[in-house]
């Protein structure tokens, strides 16, 4: 081995360099926590790619400390308070400490040997949503990179158990539909059309003024894809909607899905966590009915991406999914071992992700999704309070999560006035740099959109977002 190795694996520089590491992210969080640096220092793309060629060509430098230190300086800073722009969480420290120890342990997790801790872990974590989401004692589930495969993977399970026609087998001989609300997060479509059932097989579903699907059409619709010899196997309910942060009607959702036979799948990936507080499990009623749910950990659970739950309401669906075998993995393939997970991910080789959830469990107990949930929720619902008193700004619907949609107005100008001031309005705040916050399309036009991440966020800081915001 040279020399060159023996360095790169020296357990001594290991230590020194995580040592300093680690200051040098305690002195971050300490500044983004406390406001003294820029939630953004926004550079354009070429920009930012001209800074980093230009690094890339100078001498290798054997301390990467200035490297990290540059990273931290052009990234996007979570854990300010005045953050409250897309829905990724500012992860618990204690989260991102554990992915250090599960990034050098490496466990590959797809086979039982290559991840023995991982996958006993992902068992009991996995046990432990299920139950907090009700879903009875045959649930289960697995974890999974991210919201979007995560609602690819159910579909496929949708599709597997509930869809007439062998597709794994067969290719698609039917013609095959799923019904969503026109509201639901874009890689639902994005899954339908990977799944083949093209245009034809999205329904999507309109929604009602307070952007929640219109349940009653549910019925209709049906009838009208069937007499175009359309063969619906699942119904989509969001909870929430990305964009407004609105609740489905997942009662209704599941009435309907009971009546026809259809698979329900909840797509929880923001909202999901609502389950686990008293006080606002009520938007999330009817999901224990859900076939199938998704629920991201990097949104409102506070652990750094990608980490998604994929929960069965009969865990033994899920080794549907993927029907095939691989016999250098699994001496059989045809059993249902909880154990070996890539039997029913998508992921072979997948991160030990479970490791981030259950420490989190153990060092804090559940105790903090639900405050956290609690949190975000309360001071939304105070920042729409605070919205309605003033009469510049516009609520595009009272919220019913940490997502706020709002605009500005000012009389005498049209609408495409309006959505210029807005748009204009949010690139301000984007170059500032003391606010982040992202902007979206609601009713044809656009609103600014607010998504209460941070724990941190006060009312004082929405208060003074608002005095920004006015031009
Ligand atoms: C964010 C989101 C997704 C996508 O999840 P990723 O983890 O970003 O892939 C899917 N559905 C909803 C409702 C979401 O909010």
């Amino acid at each position: 081995m040279g020399s060159l190795l023996t360095t790169a694996y020296s357990s001594e520089s290991f230590r020194q360099q995580a040592h300093a590491l680690v200051d040098l992210l305690a002195d971050h969080l300490e500044r983004a926590k406390t406001g003294r640096e820029a939630v953004i220092t926004y550079q354009e793309p070429d920009e930012q790619l001209a800074f980093w060629r230009q690094d890339f060509a100078q001498p290798v430098n054997a301390n990467p400390l200035p490297l990290f230190e540059e990273m931290v300086r052009r990234s996007i800073h979570l854990h300010h308070p005045q953050f409250m722009g897309h829905q990724i969480a500012p992860p618990l420290p204690l989260a991102a400490i554990t992915g250090l120890l599960t990034g050098l342990l490496n466990q590959g997790t797809g086979v039982y040997e290559m991840g023995m801790t991982a996958n006993a872990l992902e068992r009991i974590v996995m046990q432990w949503l299920a139950g907090r989401l009700e879903l009875g004692t045959d649930a289960g589930g697995l974890l999974t990179s991210g919201g979007t495969l995560a609602n690819l993977t159910a579909l496929l399970t949708a599709r597997a158990v509930s869809a007439p026609t062998d597709v794994w087998g067969e290719g698609n001989t039917d013609r095959l539909a799923i019904m969503v609300s026109e509201e639901a997060h874009y890689c639902v479509d994005r899954a339908a059309r990977i799944m083949g059932l093209g245009t034809d097989g999205i329904i999507t579903i309109p929604v009602n003024d307070r952007f929640q699907m219109r349940t009653e059409l549910l019925e209709p619709y049906w009838q009208e894809a069937k007499a175009k010899g359309l063969t619906v196997f699942a119904v989509v309910g969001s909870a929430c909607s990305t964009s407004t942060g609105a609740y489905d009607n997942l009662t209704a959702i599941a009435d309907f899905c009971e009546t026809h036979s259809l698979w329900f799948h909840a797509d929880g990936a923001h909202g999901g966590v609502a389950a686990l507080s008293e006080k606002y499990k009520p938007l999330v009623r009817g999901i224990e009915r859900a076939d199938s749910i998704v629920v991201d950990f990097h949104k409102m659970m506070m652990i750094p991406a990608l980490v998604t739950a994929v929960l069965y309401r009969r865990d033994a669906d899920s080794y549907r999914t993927f029907q095939q075998k691989a016999q250098y993995l699994w001496a059989d393939a045809t059993t249902k071992d909880w154990f070996n997970s890539g039997k029913r991910t998508f992921e072979c080789t997948k991160l030990m992700m479970s490791a981030k959830i259950y420490t989190v469990l153990r060092t804090y107990g559940e105790e903090i999704f639900t405050d956290y949930v609690e949190t975000l929720y309360d001071l939304a619902r105070r920042f729409a309070r605070l919205l309605s008193q003033r009469p510049e700004f516009e609520l595009a619907v009272e919220p019913e999560s940490n997502i706020v949609c709002f605009r500005y107005v000012r009389t005498g100008l049209d609408d495409n006035e309006l959505d210029q001031l807005n748009s204009h309005i949010r690139k301000q705040v984007l170059n500032d740099g003391r606010f982040y916050m992202v902007q979206t399309t609601l009713r044809g036009r656009v609103y600014l959109r607010v998504s209460l991440m941070n724990p941190l966020t006060t009312d004082e800081h929405l208060e003074s977002l608002l005095n920004s915001l006015i031009v």
